[in-house]
């Protein structure tokens, strides 16, 4: 069985009043499925110190390709590790529309994630244009497969995958359930055949408390990541019972 997983992603939001508050509800948090919260580098040490001892865990948004060097502005995963990191994001849409990351780019930070023994977050979605075009499946595997060809295919349960329609991101327009269960469907038959069965499949794109349980219902949503809900505590942790 796919472990449940909800994570929080804070995207460039927070400060450190804010974030004391919030990681001080949500870390009392306790239930069968596990939880992160994916904060700003700069806030890493602070996540880590108030949700010391508690079942929460830190994760990354973005690490870097590279092992370390000559790459200003760049954090490495060893790094990431030093402040108690456990998981990290790779290939969020932001990435890669804002920021312009490739597929390749996805799977190298996908390997330099799992080199470090970092979980990580492997996102994935098509925009609006690629759906209404009938190119979903293809983009969405496109993504997928390009990170299993770097990675090869035996270390693909190390990893979580996301999916997360870009049209669904920060839009307060949700994949309906049964659109989730069929892109999930496609991502746990190439998870079968890469020897990886059991990965968990979270979906992500304007979860909230009042349309969670539904999209959680689906037998291929093993959880969620969730973007602006995770700010406000009350709504993230009613999110999170929807899932237990
Ligand atoms: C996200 O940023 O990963 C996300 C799903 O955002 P939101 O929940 O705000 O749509």
């Amino acid at each position: 069985m796919p472990a449940q997983w909800l994570i929080g992603n804070w995207k460039m939001n927070g400060s450190m009043d804010s974030n004391a508050a919030l990681l001080t509800e949500i870390r009392q948090v306790s239930g069968s499925a596990k939880m992160a919260v994916a904060v700003p580098h700069p806030y890493l040490s602070q996540a880590r110190d108030a949700l010391s001892g508690s079942e929460v865990q830190v994760s990354a948004q973005n690490l870097s390709a590279f092992e370390k060097g000559a790459y200003t502005g760049e954090v490495s995963a060893l790094m990431l590790c030093e402040f108690g990191v456990k998981l990290a994001l790779v290939g969020h849409s932001e990435r890669r529309h804002l920021f312009g990351e490739s597929d390749e780019v996805v799977a190298a930070k996908t390997i330099a994630a799992l080199n470090a023994r970092l979980t990580p977050v492997v996102c994935v979605g098509e925009t609006l244009t690629e759906r209404e075009a009938g190119n979903a499946k293809e983009v969405v595997l496109r993504q997928l497969n390009a990170v299993i060809d770097g990675i090869g295919a035996e270390r693909l349960s190390r990893c979580i995958l996301a999916y997360e329609p870009v049209w669904a991101i920060g839009t307060g327009k949700t994949a309906s359930p049964e659109q989730a269960q069929e892109v999930h469907g496609w991502l746990r038959e190439i998870a079968v055949q890469s020897g990886a069965a059991g990965v968990s499949i979270l979906y992500g794109g304007s979860v909230k408390a009042n349309n969670a349980a539904e999209m959680f219902a689906q037998p291929d949503v093993n959880g969620g990541l969730i973007g602006g809900a995770s700010l406000d505590a009350n709504e993230f942790i009613a999110i999170y019972q929807a899932l237990c």
